[in-house]
């Protein structure tokens, strides 16, 4: 925990979010050994054990260890990280357009019909917005989060995330406040800001950090829409870091939802204060043609690039942090 307040203390946090509820664990290992390689400081992962543990095995492998924090994230009931696509067979027309958007590989055609492989979906909501029959819908798997973090906890992690997209503030307080009581590290908060007016949020960041002055708040912009390199989807986490700047919290800021290789630069020329960026959907998108291959561990020369490219993209956020 000490060695991540630092790290926060200095802006300098870097993490790589591999995907809400991403339970790919080949996928999941591979990212952590390239962007731990790259410099990248925390590892997002979701809350299931051999996917925590393939975290590890990652940063192991890159051998930063000691250098790199595995967070862990959780989320409420109708949050994302707890939500999979589902396809309808009977209404499908088999026209493939999901099979085509889904950035993870989860969709696949066997024996004539779409499935979704639930270990790689991540709940994004791609295929849904692309399906024109109305074929897919999203189920939410949801368990209490502190059920979830209870076997994870006492094996070593860095970070707990609780994210949600609820306005229901008892709801979120009764679960923060069972986490809180569990867990004792370093704890990070992810909201969405769509939900709520700015005076809710803040009121109900001021219940959830009570006299700590050690929480991450995630300003979460627009998630999952970081894939294009630009500053339009990195405006929305701007503007939320910027209201979190405003109410003067004792927090740490994180730019996340929409961040890319730009997202620090325009935050700095807006003014705003972050100590760190944390990068999901545009950071696994540059290296996935290496981390997709099946040979990536005996390809000396693939494992170069994908470290290349993701060092690329740590000095472009580090220089503006
Ligand atoms: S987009 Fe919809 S209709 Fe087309 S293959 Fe996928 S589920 Fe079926
Ligand atoms: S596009 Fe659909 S199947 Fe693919 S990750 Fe997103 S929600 Fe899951």
């Amino acid at each position: 925990m000490e060695k991540m307040k630092k790290i926060l203390n200095e802006r300098n946090c870097l993490k790589l979010v591999c995907g809400a509820g991403n339970e790919n664990i080949k996928e999941v290992e591979k990212l952590a050994y390239v962007y731990s390689r790259a410099g990248f400081n925390m590892i997002d992962v979701c809350a299931k054990k051999d996917v925590v543990n393939a975290a590890k095995s990652g940063i192991l492998k890159a051998g930063t260890e000691n250098e790199t924090a595995i967070c862990v994230s959780v989320g409420l009931c109708d949050d994302i990280h707890v939500s999979k696509a589902v396809i309808n067979g009977q209404k499908c027309t088999m026209c493939g357009k999901c099979a085509s958007i889904c950035a993870q590989n989860a969709i696949f055609n066997e024996d004539e019909k779409y499935s979704v492989d639930e270990r790689k979906c991540i709940g994004c909501l791609k295929c849904v917005q692309s399906c024109d029959s109305g074929s897919i819908i999203v189920e939410h798997k949801y368990k209490q989060p502190y059920t979830m973090l209870l076997p994870l906890i006492s094996e070593g992690i860095d970070c707990v995330e609780f994210h949600c997209s609820s306005e229901d503030e008892e709801m979120i307080l009764d679960s923060w406040n069972k986490i809180k009581s569990i867990y004792n590290g370093l704890l990070s908060i992810c909201i969405d800001r769509s939900k709520m007016g700015d005076e809710k949020i803040i009121s109900l960041l001021k219940k959830m950090i009570g006299d700590r002055d050690d929480v991450i708040i995630q300003a979460d912009g627009n998630p999952m829409t970081g894939g294009i390199d630009d500053y339009k989807s990195t405006l929305q986490t701007v503007a939320f870091a910027e209201l979190i700047n405003r109410s003067r919290l004792p927090v740490f800021v994180i730019l996340s939802g929409g961040t890319n290789s730009k997202s620090s630069q325009l935050a700095k020329e807006c003014s705003v204060n972050a100590a760190g960026v944390a990068l999901g959907s545009y950071a696994r998108k540059i290296v996935k043609n290496y981390i997709d291959s099946d040979v990536f561990w005996e390809n000396e020369k693939a494992q170069k690039t994908a470290i290349q490219i993701a060092e690329n993209l740590a000095q472009s956020i580090k220089t503006y942090l």
